[in-house]
C-alpha cells in the first residue's frame, strides 16, 4: 500500500525520490531497453500499444490459465526480479499467495485497478464486500490504465516521454471510439435478449456498460441482466442451491443459451443445462466460448485486447440475433 500511495503522489506531481530513475534499474545490457512485465495479457497488450518495441515487454500469465489463483512457477521469480517495471491488475485479482507476495516486494510494481479505485471509486463494483477485478471488460474503464502506464514508462525512460505520451493519447482515442461503437452495436440487440449467463462473475462490467438500458445503469437494475454459478474467482465449490439459482434465472428471463468461458471448466454450466433439459427447458451452449480472464493466442484476431472484446461481442451477437 505504501508503494501505491507513493506512486499516486508521484503521478500528481508531488515527487517521490525512491521512484526516480536508478542506475541500478534492470535492463537488457545489449539493447539498453527497460524490461516491463505485466501480470496478465490484457495489461501487456496496452503496454505494447504505448511502448511498441522501445521496451521489452511480456506477460506473466498467458494462455488459458486462471489469474485469480496463479502461483509462481519456476523462472517467475527471476522474471519479476529482472523487470524494471511491473504492472498488475490489483483489486485482488492476483491473489495466489506466492505471486501476491512477490508483487508487493518489487521496487516498482503498480496495481492499476487499485489506482482506478482511488481515482474513480464510484466506477468499481463490489460483490459481497470484495472488489470485482474484471475491469478490462468495460473499455471505457480500461482506458484509465493508459496514462498511469505511460507515466511510469516515462519515469523509467525519460527520453521516451514524448513517444509514450503521443501513443497513449492515440490509444485512448481509439479505445473511446471502440467503446462508443460497441455500445451502439450491443444496444441494437433487442433488450429482452440481452441476459447473459457465463461460468463465473467476469462480466458484470461488460453487462453494465454494454447490455443494460440507460436507466438500469443509474438504478443498479442492470445486475438482473447477468448471472453466473461461480463467483468472482472460478475456484469455489458449488452447491445445489447455486446451480438451482441459475436454473430459475434462466427460466424467469426465458434464456436459451449459456456461454462457457475459454479458461474455465464447463462442469457447472453442464450441470445447469442438464437440470434444465430434465425439466424440458430448452438450453444450449454457445458455439464459441467467451474470453473472461484471458485472450486468444498471439497473432490471432482475439490475441489483442480490443480483438478479445470484439470476439466476445460477436459471439453474443451471433447467439442472440
Ligand atoms: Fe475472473
Amino acid at each position: 500500500m505504501k508503494k501505491i500511495v507513493c506512486l499516486l503522489l508521484l503521478l500528481v506531481g508531488s515527487g517521490c525520490s525512491s521512484y526516480s530513475k536508478q542506475s541500478s534499474d534492470p535492463q537488457n545490457k545489449e539493447t539498453g531497453k527497460i524490461k516491463v512485465l505485466s501480470s496478465i495479457a490484457m495489461i501487456d497488450d496496452i503496454v505494447g500499444e504505448i511502448a511498441g518495441d522501445r521496451v521489452e515487454h511480456s506477460a506473466l500469465i498467458i494462455g488459458e490459465i486462471d489469474p485469480h489463483s496463479y502461483e509462481l512457477v519456476k523462472g517467475d521469480d527471476e522474471r519479476i526480479d529482472q523487470a524494471t517495471l511491473v504492472f498488475f491488475n490489483g483489486l485482488n485479482l492476483e491473489h495466489g499467495a506466492s505471486l501476491q507476495h512477490k508483487l508487493l516486494s518489487h521496487s516498482f510494481a503498480m496495481a492499476l485497478g487499485d489506482l482506478l479505485l482511488q481515482a474513480h471509486p464510484e466506477q468499481v463494483l463490489f460483490e459481497q464486500g470484495q472488489p470485482d477485478p474484471h475491469i478490462w471488460m468495460d473499455v471505457s474503464l480500461w482506458m484509465h490504465i493508459v496514462d498511469p502506464i505511460s507515466k511510469a514508462l516515462s519515469l523509467k525512460d525519460p527520453e521516451g516521454r514524448e513517444f509514450y505520451e503521443g501513443r497513449a493519447n492515440a490509444l485512448k482515442e481509439k479505445m473511446r471510439h471502440f467503446h462508443e461503437e460497441l455500445t451502439h452495436k450491443m444496444q441494437n440487440i433487442p433488450q429482452e435478449k440481452r441476459y447473459l449467463v457465463t461460468s463465473h462473475d467476469a462480466f458484470s462490467y461488460f453487462t453494465r456498460a454494454y447490455l443494460a438500458l440507460e436507466g438500469e445503469k443509474q438504478s443498479g437494475a442492470w445486475r438482473k441482466r447477468f448471472a453466473a454459478p461461480e463467483g468472482l474467482a472460478p475456484e469455489g465449490q458449488l452447491g445445489i442451491a447455486d446451480l438451482q439459482k441459475i436454473v430459475d434465472y434462466l427460466r424467469e428471463y426465458r434464456i436459451h443459451v449459456v456461454f462457457p468461458e475459454s479458461n474455465v471448466s464447463k462442469d457447472s454450466l453442464q450441470k445447469i443445462v442438464l437440470a434444465c433439459r430434465a425439466k424440458n427447458q430448452n438450453i444450449h451452449f454457445s458455439q464459441k466460448p467467451l474470453y473472461g480472464d484471458s485472450m486468444g493466442a498471439r497473432g490471432t484476431p482475439s490475441g489483442n485486447y480490443l480483438g478479445m472484446i470484439e470476439h466476445n461481442a460477436q459471439v453474443l451477437i451471433e447467439e442472440w440475433e
